[in-house]
């Protein structure tokens, strides 16, 4: 089988690692002549970490990475509201892992050029795609603004926010909403510690609601915090100083700081009608968008592609028929629905629009998580949830072939 990957980002070079284990060649295909390294993800959950570990990086990743300890919500005074506290001991092997995207791309692409069965073609911009009942293809864009064709078994769009796979599928339709804010992620050097912040801060504000979260052992801190959407990038840019001095504590100015970074985002809650046309399946940022607050985007991407692997793993070894793929659009898109989309609304509705004093009370997760401070066995079944989003699609296997092999 050869698997024709556009994209990549982090969920197009795991799918290929995923595939590459069994034996399965890809192709990936993309736009760009090298990494993106915007700041956008860097917190990674349980049950993206499974895959990393079964793609074979995870041992990297946690050799760059930091497993965070605690995360807690707070007044724009820094006053905590509640935490969730870690306890190093208590750590099941999957804890949560944080790497900026870039580090985390670097790994992947290092293991992806020494894997025979990834070939990895920068410089290719895909800008169409198509299919008949043998073989897919994707249309690329050559350098001498000409067109070729790569023809492969299946194609997967694993091209982020404005994939163009999914762009020929459905044309513009990618039903969901747009927030009505714009948050911008700057990386910075300024030790938050200093001020008894945790590892991971979100503070509740109408106005200056923010993330803080250290993202590296040298201390780099992310801070993602919400913006006029009016603003320019221009104005946006201009205004980061004032915002800093204004709800950062210690109200540092410019000269207290190392900023490394400044990106600003508009936000969606948005889902594909459908993650899989034929021989062409969606996954990640080109199936589903949401908000960044709890760092719910590309784990939920790493977890797709993680079951999408086990689909076409299922398929080639003659283990499944091509029913597991409908299977993959069905559940992931209810993933997607019921858990991805309902938790990471809540986690930016309750930094940008509840009332600090009383969201203890007004905000049940709040008041679930003061709770867990002292409650072990609320707390586990809290580790527990993170999985919800997970799914195991071997289950699906012809159970009297695999025992065969
Ligand atoms: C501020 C911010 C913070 C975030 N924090 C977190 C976090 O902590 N945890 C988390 O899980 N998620 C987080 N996210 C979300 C996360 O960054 C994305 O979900 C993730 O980057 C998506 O990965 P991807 O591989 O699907 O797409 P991308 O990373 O966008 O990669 C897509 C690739 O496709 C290529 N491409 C695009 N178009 C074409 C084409 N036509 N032809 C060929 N190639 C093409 C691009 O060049 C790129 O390499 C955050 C997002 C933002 C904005």
């Amino acid at each position: 089988m050869h698997v024709i990957v556009v994209g990549a980002g982090p969920s197009g070079l795991i799918l290929a690692l995923l595939l590459a284990k069994a034996g399965i060649k890809t192709t990936l295909l993309d736009a760009a002549s090298t990494l993106d390294d915007r700041p956008r993800a860097a917190h990674y959950g349980p049950s993206a970490i499974r895959v990393l570990r079964e793609a074979g990086v995870l041992d990297d990743v946690r050799k760059d990475g930091l497993i965070p300890g605690n995360m807690t919500w707070r007044k724009i005074d820094g006053t905590p509201i509640a935490s969730i506290l870690d306890d190093p001991k208590e750590r099941g092997p999957d804890g949560m892992t944080v790497l900026p995207l870039n580090m985390l791309g670097e790994i992947l692409l290092k293991h992806a050029e020494k894997n025979e069965n990834c070939t990895v073609k920068w410089n290719h911009p895909v800008v169409d795609i198509g299919q008949d009942s043998s073989s897919v293809w994707a249309v690329v864009r050559t350098s001498d603004g000409k067109t070729s064709k790569v023809f492969g078994d299946y194609l997967c769009g694993c091209d982020g926010a404005n994939s163009q796979v999914r762009k020929s599928l459905f044309g513009n339709s990618f039903p969901g909403k747009t927030w009505d804010a714009q948050i911008i992620a700057t990386n910075v050097y300024y030790d938050l510690k200093k001020f008894g912040f945790d590892d991971i801060n979100n503070i509740i504000h109408h106005e200056d609601y923010y993330m803080a979260a250290i993202i590296t052992n040298s201390g780099l801190w992310r801070v993602s915090y919400g913006e006029d959407p009016s603003l320019t990038p221009e104005q946006v840019i201009a205004n980061q100083p004032i915002k800093y001095e204004r709800m950062l504590p210690g109200n540092p100015k410019p000269g207290d700081y190392k900023l490394v970074s400044v990106g600003p985002y508009r936000i969606h809650q948005r889902c594909a009608e459908k993650f899989r046309v034929g021989r062409v399946l969606l996954a990640a940022d080109a199936a589903h968008l949401v908000n960044p607050f709890g760092g719910l985007g590309l784990t939920g991407g790493i977890v797709d592609v993680g079951g999408l692997a086990e689909c076409l793993v299922g398929l080639t070894k003659g283990l499944a028929d091509e029913s597991i793929l409908d299977r993959y659009c069905e559940v992931r898109r209810q993933k997607w629905r019921d858990v991805i989309d309902v938790v990471s609304s809540g986690n930016f509705e309750r930094v940008a629009r509840r009332n600090p004093e009383t969201a203890l009370v007004d905000d049940e997760f709040l008041g679930m998580v003061k709770k867990m401070e002292t409650d072990k066995e609320l707390k586990k079944a809290f580790d527990e949830s993170n999985y919800d989003v997970c799914h195991d699609f071997t289950q699906y296997y012809q159970k009297s072939k695999e025992s065969k092999l």
